[in-house]
């Protein structure tokens, strides 16, 4: 399984699991993925999930330090991930777990003011820094419309 960001036309983005790499080419080509917000179909890759696999490479840097900021999922999300997380390649989970470990030394946690945070660095309230936190699906895409800049990583719990 390899998890690619996407981006449709308008703006949205999201993460969406494929088999494999020809497995979303296809699907693209096809005009087969929708975006999660919208239901586009005029889908492309943004930035890219945690590399896997190549051992020795180190693929710094973190996807927060490439984002001003990173978007924890909710309650509910990160139940699904949790689920999701048993049935990972232990590589990838390996993987995911480093990048929260990137992003919780790096970044100021800001919990559910994330969104409220994100939005005050952008418009220079704030110091510009990472930060990361919990946000909805609706203030993501809120954010998303403003033109403000995050991620949004697969929040996979530690430990078994
Ligand atoms: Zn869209």
């Amino acid at each position: 399984m390899i998890l690619y960001r996407l981006r449709c036309t308008k703006g949205h983005e999201f993460d969406s699991w494929f088999k494999d790499s020809k497995t979303y080419e296809r699907q693209e080509k096809k005009s087969l993925i929708g975006c999660a917000v919208c239901g586009s179909s005029k889908v492309a890759r943004a930035v890219m999930a945690p590399r896997i696999g190549k051992k020795g490479k180190e693929q710094a840097p973190p996807a927060a330090v490439e984002a001003p900021a990173a978007a924890a999922p909710s309650p509910d999300q990160q139940q699904q991930m949790a689920t999701l997380a048993k049935h990972m390649p232990k590589e990838l989970r390996e993987a995911l777990l480093k990048v929260r470990a990137e992003v919780e030394k790096n970044c100021e946690h800001v919990g559910p003011a994330f969104a409220e945070e994100a939005r005050k660095i952008h418009y220079g309230e704030s110091d510009k820094r990472g930060i990361y936190g919990e946000t909805s699906d609706e203030e993501a895409e809120a954010l998303a419309e403003e033109g403000i800049e995050f991620g949004r990583l697969p929040w996979i719990p530690r430990g078994n």
